[in-house]
């Protein structure tokens, strides 16, 4: 804290008032009278006193009129922090995304201060140095920080307190006594830029055009939202790159948006390769000084690119120059709780404000992507080849009303028999399920009873590994008793159905010799282990890998040809307006792991319903077709991106009260004819860590503004008490 910028609070020494926005769950702002002799502008990160605490706020607008009679009640801006304030376009995105979701600014701007404990920019760290006398007389634990001292440089206080095994205390002590004198630490220095001329590749002709057109875009450097789309293995990533290498050469920032920042390392040392080093990361793993310290770096315009997951949308970049929103189709750019808003829609969003080009890179675009692009909307820069000659996968389905596995198993005989072929070719096969665990399912033989989770609506799944039954939902766990507790039975528990724990187990015995490597995100115990073991995948150290989506995404296993989809109607059940398109974007990723080195890649289908429009386009490579269904049954249902929808999810402790609080709402809905609401029903997922969910479906026209409705709608509905709690999620993507 700067002492020196505290001004006296008596109402004579300042008349300028300013309202600011503190990053809490508070949509308005408050006012602060500014302390003479502080200089204060809009975007300005502050520290205020609210209630007995000070916290960290922005300057949201001067305030030009304040009133008068309440100068006197307002408290003073404590101090201002030595950062760049926040610039227009990114209070502007605040106040936008804020809005569009109706959530509080305040939990807006959260995101871009970063939320949690490590509020803020980096705070100065202080050291000390032996400068002054040593005293006469020292106690043991003197003497040991003054021999870590002894250099006469300057150390971290808190590293020398730990090396000479004392408390911070002692060395106050001395710097009292004026034995050592207190130094700011400077500041780590920033990594050396990438460089756009590092390591550019040769482009072929097929690519040639799309990287003309990512050059050219970002040169241009004005709002311009393109579809990079090329098919698996076309090399988007490296077209992209032009843009971010030109976007360098103009002085600006670029980010790189990736659905699962923690699977990416392969991704960095190919931008490594390409640009000479390291983009500065951001996603939830970081430690708080690395997040802290890639904050300030971001703020002063010191990380030319920043490769981040959905929340480094929010970052304060000094000077943004370009936006790349790989796998855009991904669902994991929606963040479900807190603010509900997906990120590659608020990336064009921020690229309209920020006036900058945008990318949206996919080999499977979302419907509302492709629909833009169809309608000219969005620049379609095409890349139909790939990268080497390399064909697509051949797919190719397997009907298992025909061909079913064995009982009590999960690989069909012609699955098994190719498995063996490629691993005696010494190449790899990937097993795919997106199911974690070993079983969905646990049930007593002898009277029946399933394990369910006490307080959400779900089964428990086993989880083998870890040697408990487990809740996906709200991850209550306990161990596999040894007998029902329901009828005592004895040795009468049987798993029902497949994960890939259990899948691993049939591998490992249909082929003793391969070596198998399952990967599910409840097995990762760090970053860091997760990119070892894709890194030895890549290697070849792996025959069999079995995983879940997380194998889905992005990685170049040079070895891998042979792609097993274990239930391929996993996804297309579940009454979720977009099951047929998750479907296809994950089988197509996922197959399109398959072939993309050496060799040609194939794809097999375990389904019941090969006959399913999505199977058969999948099958028949027939992308045309899937789109042409897909948006043509969109069109006709009014579903997005041709019409809007909007969720009201209500939940409280008991069922009657979520019920009734949800039907009072309906009934409070203002009549409009072009908005439907539907429901309440109890939602798929009835209940939740003992919380019973209601939920309403709203559905209106494409160019009809549902937020606004909603406002004035919620403003008059009935209000929540108690612990009944209204959910607002624009453009849901889970109906659960
Ligand atoms: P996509 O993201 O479209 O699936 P990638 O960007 O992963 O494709 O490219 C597939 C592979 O081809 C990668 O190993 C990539 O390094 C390589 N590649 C693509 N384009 C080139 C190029 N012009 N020169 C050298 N290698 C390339
Ligand atoms: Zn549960």
């Amino acid at each position: 804290m700067d002492h020196a910028l505290r001004a006296s609070s008596s109402s004579s020494a300042s008349t300028r008032v300013v309202d600011v926005l503190v990053p809490v769950a508070l949509d308005q702002t408050y006012s602060y009278r500014v302390p003479r002799g502080m200089e204060l502008e809009p975007g300005d990160v502050i520290g205020v006193p609210l209630g007995p605490r000070e916290v960290l706020a922005v300057v949201w607008a001067e305030n030009a009129k304040p009133d008068p009679r309440l100068h006197n009640r307002l408290k003073d801006v404590i101090e201002k922090l030595d950062v760049p304030p926040l610039r227009t376009e990114l209070r502007s995105l605040v106040d936008w995304v804020a809005n569009y979701t109706l959530s509080a600014r305040g939990m807006v701007l959260r995101m871009a201060l970063r939320m949690g404990e490590q509020l803020g920019p980096e705070r100065v760290r202080l050291g000390v140095r032996l400068t002054g006398a040593v005293p006469a007389r020292l106690t043991p634990a003197r003497r040991r920080v003054i021999a870590v001292l002894s250099d006469r440089l300057l150390h971290g206080k808190s590293e020398a307190a730990k090396e000479a095994g004392v408390s911070t205390g002692v060395i106050d002590g001395l710097v009292d006594e004026g034995t050592l004198t207190v130094e700011a630490m400077p500041r780590a220095l920033p990594p050396p830029p990438p460089d756009p001329s590092y390591g550019q590749p040769e482009f072929s002709r097929q690519q040639r055009p799309a990287v003309d057109a990512m050059r050219a875009l970002a040169a241009n450097g004005t709002f311009h939202v393109a579809l990079l789309d090329g098919v698996t293995g076309s090399g988007k990533t490296e077209v992209y790159f032009e843009a971010v290498a030109e976007t360098i050469r103009r002085g600006r920032q670029s980010l790189i948006l990736m659905p699962e920042i923690a699977l990416t390392g392969q991704f960095l040392d190919r931008f490594a390769q390409r640009f000479g080093v390291r983009p500065l990361e951001w996603h939830s793993e970081l430690t708080p000084r690395t997040r802290q310290r890639n904050w300030a770096a971001i703020a002063a315009g010191e990380a030319p690119v920043v490769v981040g997951a959905r929340s480094a949308l929010f970052l304060p970049y000094a000077h943004l120059g370009l936006i790349v929103v790989d796998e855009e189709h991904d669902q994991a750019y929606k963040q479900d709780d807190g603010v509900h808003y997906h990120a590659r829609d608020m990336a064009v969003v921020r690229a309209h404000i920020a006036k900058i080009p945008i990318v949206l890179a996919s080999a499977t675009p979302s419907v509302e992507t492709e629909v833009n692009a169809r309608k000219g909307r969005y620049q379609r820069v095409a890349l139909p080849q790939r990268f080497g000659g390399q064909h697509m996968p051949h797919i190719e389905a397997i009907d298992l009303r025909r061909e079913a596995p064995p009982r009590g198993r999960f690989i069909s005989p012609l699955l098994a028999g190719e498995i063996k072929t490629a691993v005696e070719r010494r190449e790899q096969a990937l097993l795919f399920l997106n199911r974690r665990g070993y079983a969905p399912l646990t049930l007593c033989r002898a009277c029946g009873h399933r394990f369910a989770c006490t307080v959400c609506d779900a089964w428990l799944v086993d989880h083998r590994f870890r040697q408990r039954l487990v809740c996906h939902h709200c991850g209550f766990s306990m161990p596999r008793p040894p007998a029902c507790p329901h009828c005592a039975a004895e040795q009468s528990l049987v798993a029902v159905g497949p994960g890939v724990e259990r899948l691993q187990e049939e591998a490992a015995a249909l082929f003793p010799e391969a070596r198998t490597m399952v990967l599910s995100s409840d097995l990762i115990t760090s970053i860091e282990t997760m990119r070892s073991e894709l890194h030895e995948i890549a290697e070849g150290r792996v025959d069999i890998i079995i995983g879940t989506q997380l194998v889905a995404k992005g990685h170049h296993f040079p070895r891998l040809n042979l792609v097993g989809v274990i239930d391929a109607d996993l996804g297309l059940g579940n009454g979720d307006p977009r099951a047929a398109e998750r479907t296809w974007q994950l089988l197509n990723q996922v197959i399109g792991r398959s072939g993309r080195d050496q060799g040609r890649g194939i794809g097999y289908l375990q389904t019941h319903q090969p006959e399913h429009p999505v199977m058969k386009a999948l099958i028949a490579c027939d992308r045309e077709a899937f789109y042409a269904n897909e948006i043509e049954a969109r069109e006709r249902t009014g579903y997005p991106p041709f019409g809007r929808l909007a969720s009201l999810i209500v939940s409280a402790g008991d069922r009657p009260t979520a019920e009734g609080y949800a039907r009072r709402l309906a009934a409070t809905a203002p009549r409009e004819e072009r908005v439907q609401v539907l429901g309440p029903t109890e939602a798929p997922l009835a209940v939740i860590k003992g919380r019973y969910r209601f939920r309403l479906l709203l559905k209106s026209a494409r160019g009809f503004d549902l937020s606004d409705y909603l406002r004035h709608w919620l403003a008059n509905g009935p209000k929540t008490k108690g612990n009944l709690k209204l959910e607002v999620d624009i453009d849901p993507q889970s109906f659960l």
